[in-house]
């Protein structure tokens, strides 16, 4: 088994079987992610649109891409033929977007809405009230291009494992209170730096980078 293979093994080792590892090939060639999938993994997440349209077609077919970076609206429909899941949905007007694209590309196509749960500004994301205002209303219901499977957050780059665990407990509450109305299996939370306190709280996808390939 090569490097990659075995420091999946390691973070599988540690977490539930029923929660999936999204791999994060950013900046990494095309070779390594093939190393990945080799080793057994089918799922990976770029956050670029430019390295999503470069790799697809140069790696195996049966792979699932996920987007997990922010995402600008005029970039849709390079990915909207071939992308699995968009894990960084943070606008309405975005999601319109997508699903226009995926009408036109005769799919349906996945996504996550992203919730801003850090303390950093810059950080992307709906906030808890527009998540619970957009679902009372149904505004998605005539979207049916896309299919909402859950939500996705990042918590606040710190070493304070108490603010980061808050953070996780915060969207995880969030994640239940809308599985009463509607339903929506995926909470994606959890990186390198903070996957166990992430599972700790709920979440059932990891997005990890670094400590499946290396550093960046
Ligand atoms: C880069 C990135 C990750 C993975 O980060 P690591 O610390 O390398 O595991 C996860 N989620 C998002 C949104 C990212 O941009």
């Amino acid at each position: 088994m090569n490097t990659i293979g075995q420091n999946l093994e390691h973070i599988k080792a540690e977490i539930p079987a029923a929660v999936e590892i999204v791999a994060v090939s950013k900046t990494k060639p095309i070779e390594i992610v093939q190393e990945a999938y080799d080793a057994g993994q089918r799922v990976f997440g770029e956050n670029r649109v430019q390295e999503l349209i470069a790799k697809h077609p140069a790696l195996p077919k049966d792979i699932q891409w996920h987007m997990i970076g922010h995402l600008q609206r005029n970039k849709v429909k390079y990915i909207a033929p071939f992308i699995h899941l968009i894990q960084s949905v943070d606008s309405y007007r975005l999601l319109e977007t997508i699903h226009q694209e995926a009408v036109k590309n005769n799919r349906i196509i996945n996504v996550l809405l992203q919730v801003h749960i850090a303390e950093e500004e810059h950080k992307f994301g709906f906030s808890q009230d527009e998540i619970t205002d957009l679902i009372r209303d149904g505004f998605f219901d005539k979207l049916t291009g896309v299919k909402i499977l859950g939500l996705m957050g990042m918590a606040t780059y710190t070493n304070d494992e108490l603010q980061i665990s808050k953070e996780f407990k915060f969207l995880a509450r969030l994640h239940h209170e809308l599985q009463e109305k509607i339903d929506l299996p995926v909470l994606s939370m959890g990186m390198s730096g903070d996957y166990n306190l992430a599972i700790d709280a709920g979440s059932n996808m990891l997005r990890i980078g670094t400590k499946i390939f290396g550093s960046r």
